[in-house]
């Protein structure tokens, strides 16, 4: 098959500040998203296949700091990085995906990995951990996670909780933002999508988001491939990625139309913060948000590239 290729990324949705950031630190961002797109749309245009680009744009975005994902995600209240990530390649519904884990550099990789090497679609903990152990993986350092920026958030998020009224002086809330994502069809019409996040910070040991809940944070079908961002406790009961999906499968509506009216309405009615992005089968892109900015990238059917971070 020869279908038109295309890929979308996200950095995070939520209450960025434009007036907090200055024109460096988003010169930064808009760096990073480039070459993460770049990157995944490097493999489609190779011919390889949409799961193994949305594996490199991830992962690019998890080496960076800006970004709640991989190195210089958020920390949960014992002060350490606990990751959620998944994967699903919509022509098979294969799915794979992790979650708690600490001590994997590209938490991505591992979920592709359960989903093409075990008979299961999510591990967590320190069975995810042994699993990557037998498949080659290095285990990291928590630390190799931490960032000051994210323990200063953390830090003022807990002054916040026992009543201070310190103002931040972040551009991004402290709570949650960063989570990163990508979504891709390649040349044989196939789309995949992943997600990838620490989460939000200050969360309880063992909590898990939406992010690594396939059909929540991240969904793929024949039609239709979403990755999500925001508060994940709303995505998971509004189960955002699938319901979209099921949209444009049962709906008779477009994917804009069934991103815009989960996003804009339902998700505002339930006053969840966040957006995701997506691709259909014809390769047209969503990328969608009911908050200030979502970090976002995508080189469209045209070969066009657009990174942007506000409305
Ligand atoms: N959805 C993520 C979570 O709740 C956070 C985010 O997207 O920023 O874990």
């Amino acid at each position: 098959m020869n279908s038109p290729i295309a890929i979308a990324i996200h950095g995070g949705a939520g209450a960025i500040n434009r007036e907090k950031m200055s024109g460096r630190v988003q010169a930064a961002y808009h760096t990073k998203l480039q070459e993460s797109v770049e990157a995944g749309y490097a493999v489609l245009s190779d011919g390889g296949a949409s799961a193994d680009a949305v594996v490199a744009a991830i992962t690019v975005l998890e080496d960076s700091p800006l970004f709640n994902a991989g190195h210089g995600a958020v920390m949960n209240h014992d002060r350490q990085v606990e990751h959620d990530s998944s994967i699903m390649v919509g022509s098979t519904l294969d799915a794979g995906a992790i979650a708690g884990i600490s001590h994997i550099r590209n938490p991505i990789q591992l979920a592709q990995r359960v989903m093409t090497e075990s008979d299961h679609v999510m591990l967590i903990g320190t069975g995810a951990e042994e699993f990557a152990v037998l498949e080659g993986f290095e285990l990291v350092d928590n630390e190799y996670f931490h960032t000051q920026r994210r323990l200063d958030q953390l830090i003022r998020l807990e002054g916040k909780i026992a009543g201070s009224e310190d103002e931040s002086d972040d551009f991004e809330s402290d709570k949650q933002l960063g989570t990163v994502g990508s979504v891709a069809i390649d040349r044989s019409g196939v789309i995949s999508a992943g997600t990838s996040t620490g989460g939000m910070t200050n969360k309880r040991f063992g909590r898990v988001g939406d992010s690594p809940i396939i059909g929540a944070g991240t969904y793929a079908d024949e039609n239709c491939g979403i990755s999500a961002t925001g508060h994940g406790e709303y995505f998971i009961r509004a189960v955002v990625a699938h319901e979209i999906c099921a949209m444009v499968k049962h709906g008779g509506v477009t994917l804009a139309q069934a991103a815009d009216h989960v996003v804009n309405e339902q998700l505002v009615k339930m006053t969840a913060d966040g957006g995701v992005i997506g691709i259909d089968r014809h390769a047209e892109i969503s990328l969608v948000f009911n908050s200030l900015g979502m970090y976002r990238a995508s080189v469209d059917r045209d070969g066009e590239i657009l990174v942007e971070i506000f409305r």
